[in-house]
């Protein structure tokens, strides 16, 4: 296990911002327990993100329980070449490189291991082995937010975590375990994943709700932290699974597959975004505009991000106004912002139901403090004593866009 008084923390990139030498980024993928679809979402997360033209490597961390071999297709038992100087090459698969515990043994003598070989397993998959330059190393965690999930934790040098749950595991509880522990260890949750959210059928391609939608975005928002996407419930996606031809490559073309490939592009949007924009945290009293985050126009081109902003100010006493990097501009009414908020005291969690009466919202309501959470909200305190509330550059820009459109309606 490693120390983190004195060894790499994951909060302290080396000078390079590469954490480990040669790879960008080192992601851990978490659940709050299992059979949840977490090693299921690496892999075709692994490999949407190979799609979209990124170097990955994928690490089967779960050494006491390996599936990942199983469903890249890999035949267990074989171990890995090594090079002349003793490290171990990574098995190629559909264009990632894998390393697991299966390979070492087969499916029929499941490793029996004490906590410290299985912290010595892991180390010698990511750090004994020749990845070559990469832009993501993916690390399936076993499932659950104990000892274990922590020691590998902290054994790493994360980019970030991000976690996976389904509508019906809702369950806060567990999931706010899940983030307390990699807070404990100072790695950056950089979002949540919905899995088996809605079912597809496979004939018509139609998505109906099995399950109630939104249990993870609803979540996201309670805890703070971003939302990376739903990936539908989808009998091929277990067919893939169990064939070794994860549905990515079986069928590109499914919406279980595009899901997957707009989870990718979520996940290295909020890496871009991690790493900072022009504007700095801050805390901004709107009377007398104190702490005002700026307006960076010079920032603003066409290919920029359409969830990063550029610029915050008042447009005015009651106007919000919001340059997003995409050069787009957005004002927002400052009660119609109070009437959006979606923490759970103005939407019902489980149903997504509107608890929020807008009779009861004073017309004069007006915030005191916006402060910028992470790189991905903005909080805002506002003077009917409301404060729970959190705005995500994804929810103001969908709100934007959406009474956009309303005014381009009404011309
Ligand atoms: P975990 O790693 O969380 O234990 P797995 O990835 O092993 O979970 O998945 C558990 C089961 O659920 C597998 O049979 C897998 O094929 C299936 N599964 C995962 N995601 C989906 C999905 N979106 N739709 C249907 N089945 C899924």
């Amino acid at each position: 296990m490693a120390d983190t008084s004195t060894g790499p923390t994951s909060a302290e990139p080396g000078a390079s911002g590469e954490k480990l030498p040669g790879i960008r980024h080192v992601i851990a993928v978490a659940s709050g327990k299992g059979g949840v679809g977490k090693s299921t979402v690496s892999v075709n997360l692994a490999l949407a993100l190979r799609q979209r033209g990124a170097r990955v490597g994928l690490v089967d961390a779960d050494i006491l329980g390996p599936s990942i071999p199983g469903m890249l297709g890999i035949p267990t038992g074989q171990p890995p070449a090594m090079t002349p100087g003793g490290q171990a090459l990574p098995v190629e698969r559909y264009g990632i490189g894998t390393m697991s515990m299966a390979m070492l043994t087969d499916d029929d003598s499941p490793a029996v291991l004490r906590g410290p070989m299985v912290s010595k397993y892991l180390k010698m998959f990511i750090g004994a082995t020749q990845w070559g330059p990469l832009d993501f190393l993916l690390l399936d965690l076993p499932p659950g937010t104990g000892d274990i999930q922590l020691t590998l934790a902290q054994s790493v040098p994360l980019s970030g975590a991000v976690i996976v749950t389904t509508p019906q595991d809702v369950s806060l509880k567990i999931a706010r375990r899940g983030l307390r522990m990699f807070e404990r260890v100072h790695v950056p949750i950089l979002g949540v994943i919905e899995n088996m959210s809605g079912f597809t059928c496979g004939h018509c391609g139609e998505t109906t709700d099995v399950f109630r939608r939104g249990g993870g975005e609803r979540m996201s928002q309670q805890l703070q932290v971003p939302f990376l996407g739903a990936i539908p419930l989808d009998a091929e996606i277990v067919t893939g699974g169990d064939e070794g031809c994860p549905i990515v490559i079986a069928r590109p073309e499914s919406i279980a597959a595009r899901a997957y490939g707009a989870l990718a592009a979520q996940l290295e949007e909020q890496l871009d975004n991690a790493r900072g924009g022009v504007l700095k945290p801050f805390a901004w009293r709107w009377d007398s505009n104190e702490g005002a985050p700026g307006w960076v126009a010079s920032a603003a081109r066409p290919a920029g991000n359409r969830v990063r902003p550029v610029g915050l100010r008042r447009h005015d006493l009651r106007t919000l106004a919001v340059l997003w990097e995409d050069g787009r501009e957005d004002r927002f009414d400052v009660r119609d912002l109070r009437l959006a908020c979606r923490c759970a005291l103005c939407i019902e969690e489980m149903s997504g139901r509107k608890l929020l009466d807008p009779k009861s919202v004073r017309a004069d309501v007006t915030p005191r403090v916006l402060a910028s959470v992470g790189n991905y909200a903005i909080g805002i305190d506002w003077n009917d004593e409301h404060n729970s509330g959190l705005y995500s550059f994804d929810h103001l820009r969908s709100l934007g866009e959406r009474s956009g459109a309303l005014v381009a309606e009404d011309v």
